[in-house]
């Protein structure tokens, strides 16, 4: 039931399928790049950065950044010899900023120890590139090599989901698992880099997460979700006309899964949660309840001084190079403790940024700005934004790093140089 189970079935979903993409998918430069380029190894790392790019991240944000970037590395010695600085400061504005320094990361590994040859299969870039995950290895794979070999994101999850009607949660392994089997089964042999781009280009556009446009879907026939509703409305439509007592059936007749029956199917829905006729194929794909993300406060001090030509400059420090935005700039911030009032708060903060600001400062002088939210992946974060504006020489403290204090690297920039750094959406807010 929730397979395809006829080779000529499987046959025609490909065919409408890449009929549909040949006609209707997006122009988008990393296709114009894995079409035209003939060097197996540049074509790789053009798919490559793509797919980071993509991960979490739209493509309508992706297109500028990915230009912006291929343009500045356009191979993966270039990227290998690029500094981490760099590679940040294009990513600024991406979000999940540990994947710009992974990337480069395994362009060295790449280059130091293959040569510049990229491995040439999905299980080898799995096993070889960190930050190359069953997902990435195999759209590189398929994209850029023609390996037979299907994909699962996102996208994919919820189009198969709906097609075979699996109900289970798509976030277990026992289904993920069943779905990875599904898509080496669909992709099409002949053309596996498109077939996966196909699936999930309908995903992205047709089979969207809230308002499917089944009627334009080139696999309607194929998809048992919309079977299903379509069954029910032909029902709900004779029983208004007063047919269903004397020619329907009580329920429409809808072919279901004969080990659900049982009660033993792992991809059904459970019994618990039966089917929904309000949310029609939205019905699947079902996932576990996501988790809340945490909420956290964060004191932070925007610390400006005049700059020689009388311009602002505005202080910003380097976090650790490794946890939530490593290596990114921020203005000094400091978490802000549960059990604190905002007197002891502000009092820390003080003592914080007391260092850089190179003259002992009044409490009276931080001016509480007010409040920003910003949501990273896992974190609710609202910044508690104070600004601090100095007076004196502006010499006094000069960029650098403080070995003794153990203090982060820091700079004084401008407006003009804070938007070029590596610095956080957030922080772009803060400001
Ligand atoms: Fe998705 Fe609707 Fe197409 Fe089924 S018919 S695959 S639910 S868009």
């Amino acid at each position: 039931y929730h397979l395809f189970s006829h080779p000529a079935e499987i046959e025609a979903f490909r065919k409408n399928l890449l009929a549909w993409y040949d006609k209707c998918k997006r122009d988008l430069p990393w296709r114009k790049l894995a079409a035209s380029e003939s060097d197996t190894n540049r074509r790789a790392y053009a798919v490559w950065v793509s797919e980071i790019m993509l991960q979490q991240t739209q493509v309508a944000t992706v297109i500028d950044f990915y230009n912006r970037w291929m343009q500045k590395w356009p191979t993966l010695q270039a990227l290998a010899k690029a500094s981490l600085e760099d590679v940040n400061e294009l990513w600024a504005g991406l979000g999940y900023y540990s994947r710009g320094k992974r990337l480069q990361e395994a362009a060295q590994k790449v280059v130091s120890e293959r040569a510049g040859q990229m491995p040439g299969t999905a299980e080898e870039l799995q096993k070889l590139l960190p930050g190359v995950g069953r997902y990435t290895a195999g759209a590189i794979a398929s994209i850029s090599y023609g390996q037979v070999t299907g994909v699962v994101d996102g996208n994919v999850i919820r189009v198969l989901c709906r097609v075979r009607c699996i109900g289970a949660d798509s976030s277990s392994p026992a289904v993920a698992n069943r779905l990875w089997d599904l898509a080496d089964a669909l992709v099409d042999p002949a053309r596996p880099g498109d077939f996966n781009q196909a699936m999930m280009e309908l995903g992205a556009t047709v089979c969207t997460p809230r308002a499917p446009l089944c009627m334009e879907c080139p696999v309607k026939h194929h998809c048992r979700a919309s079977c299903r509703v379509e069954k029910e409305l032909e029902f709900a439509s004779r029983r208004l006309l007063g047919q269903a007592a004397s020619s329907f059936p009580q329920a429409p007749d809808l072919e279901e899964c004969a080990a659900a029956v049982t009660g033993i199917c792992s991809l059904c829905p459970p019994a618990t949660e039966p089917w929904d006729s309000s949310l029609g194929v939205a019905n699947f794909p079902r996932r576990a309840a996501k988790k809340q993300p945490r909420a956290e406060r964060t004191a932070t001090c925007v610390l400006e001084r005049r700059g020689h030509r009388g311009e602002p400059e505005y202080l910003i420090v380097q976090r650790p190079s490794s946890g939530l935005l490593a290596g990114l700039w921020e203005f000094p911030s400091l978490p802000w403790g549960p059990e604190l009032k905002e007197k002891q708060q502000t009092e820390a903060l003080l003592g914080h940024v007391q260092a850089w600001a190179g003259e002992a400062v009044a409490r009276g002088c931080l001016r509480h700005v007010g409040e920003v939210g910003h949501i990273f992946s896992h974190i609710h974060q609202t910044y508690v934004v104070y600004s601090l504006l100095l007076g004196g020489d502006p010499e006094m403290a000069s960029d650098g790093r403080d070995e003794e204090l153990e203090r982060p690297a820091f700079r004084w920039v401008t407006q003009a140089e804070f938007q070029k750094s590596a610095v956080s959406t957030a922080m772009k807010k803060v400001l």
